[in-house]
């Protein structure tokens, strides 16, 4: 689909052009539409998508169209880093149409804080900030925002995380009643849908771009101190049913030190990393293909790409770094609408990585007891180790 195809105005079409688009990229195919037709929208669609010109496109049209141009859309960001990052493709796609933009952060000194004062007090068209300065700038109550029409959350499911939640609310009371509504995540966890019913009016839903795990993969998930891993690890695999394994390991010495535990086992086991030749790697896959091999232990080189039929299970015995690493790591089983088991091993420090993967799947798994012999299991709080972790990282980042 052209961008001729959406009716926009020709000096955003322009803009367009500079900007050296050709054909609009699945979310923008979906939301421009709705977003010119007025209505609010809850999209979920992570960065890279072509996000940002899907929701500034039709605003800056509406814009053009609309009488009051003062203070006319308000997009809030998590971060500098991405207000900043807005602001240059608003620049970019505006340039010939001569719509003004602001980025509103925190950070800068006495100096930026008067120009981001004056520039909302003249009234640009834009404004793009992060919650906690815009707050500031409001409360200073110099600046007029009654004639606002659009406002637009960007990564609002990382606002929220970063504790901005009351922020957003008390900017949002700033503002008119009636506007269009936009929200943009990655992610569509329940606060961020108990958020959207606060402050959306019957949105359209468009649910984008999300990675999901394979329906056919059977999920389980343990909480275990380290020094239960391996006992558990040798009790599933003593589970016939499961006649060809991968297992991911965080690093590469992890791998090695399984490889010579699995060893002692009545099983074909190989290890599978970056220090072996390639012609070695290629028979690995070859026997693991074959089914010479039963078990294969590797780090996240294994997990994206390849396509072997048939892997009855997958175990994470590290929680992976990157939410979509599991994703990728546990679609290596259930390939091809068939079915498979995914087992994760969750201690107590890779919690909070864990509940960042329930995000993303928007689901939490229920955990699955330990064989009564192992001991007790560690109990799942992955928020407080959230709440640490965010307090440490970001509390400076707030303003
Ligand atoms: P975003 O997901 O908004 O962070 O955009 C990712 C990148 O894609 C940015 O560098 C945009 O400039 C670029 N982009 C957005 N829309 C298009 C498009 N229709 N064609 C080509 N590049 C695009």
């Amino acid at each position: 689909m052209t961008f001729t195809d959406f009716n926009l105005h020709p000096l955003v079409l322009d803009g367009i052009s500079a900007m050296g688009y050709s054909k609009a990229t699945p979310i923008q195919e979906q939301s421009i539409p709705i977003i010119l037709e007025g209505k609010d929208l809850i999209a979920c669609a992570q960065t890279g998508t072509g996000k940002t010109a899907a929701y500034l496109l039709p605003t800056m049209h509406q814009i053009l169209s609309s009488k009051s141009r003062h203070l006319n859309a308000l997009i809030l960001a998590p971060t500098r880093e991405l207000a900043q990052q807005i602001d240059q493709q608003a620049e970019g796609l505006s340039y010939f149409a001569g719509i003004s933009s602001i980025p509103v952060y925190g950070g800068g000194d006495g100096f930026a804080w008067e120009q981001q004062k004056k520039a909302m007090e003249q009234g640009a068209d834009i404004i793009i900030a992060t919650p906690g300065r815009l707050l500031s700038q409001l409360q200073s109550k110099k600046v007029n925002i009654d004639h606002l029409q659009h406002l637009i959350l960007d990564e609002a499911d990382r606002m929220l995380d970063m504790g901005f939640y009351d922020d957003i609310v008390r900017i949002i009371s700033y503002l008119p009643k009636k506007r269009q509504t936009l929200m943009f995540s990655a992610t569509m966890p329940p606060k961020i849908r108990s958020l959207a019913k606060q402050i959306l009016h019957h949105p359209v839903e468009i649910n984008l771009a999300l990675s999901k795990p394979a329906a056919g993969v059977n999920q389980i998930a343990y909480n275990t101190f380290d020094n239960q891993k391996l006992p558990l690890l040798k009790h599933i695999l003593a589970d016939a049913q499961f006649s060809s394994v991968i297992i991911f390991a965080s690093t590469k010495d992890h791998v090695k030190q399984l490889d010579r535990e699995l060893q002692k086992l009545p099983l074909g086991v190989k290890a599978f990393h970056s220090d072996l030749e390639q012609d070695t790697r290629e028979e690995i896959m070859r026997d693991f293909k074959n089914r010479k091999l039963n078990v294969l232990i590797g780090t996240d080189v294994l997990s994206r790409g390849i396509d072997i039929e048939g892997i009855s299970l997958v175990v994470n015995y590290d929680v992976p770094p990157d939410a979509e690493d599991y994703i990728h790591r546990i679609g290596r089983t259930a390939r091809a609408a068939t079915t498979g088991t995914a087992i994760t091993f969750i201690n107590e420090k890779d919690q909070f990585r864990f509940g960042k993967i329930e995000q993303l799947i928007d689901r939490v798994l229920p955990k699955t007891a330990l064989p009564e012999s192992m001991g007790e299991a560690p109990v799942y709080e992955p928020q407080k180790k959230r709440e640490t972790h965010f307090k440490k990282n970001f509390s400076n980042k707030k303003r």
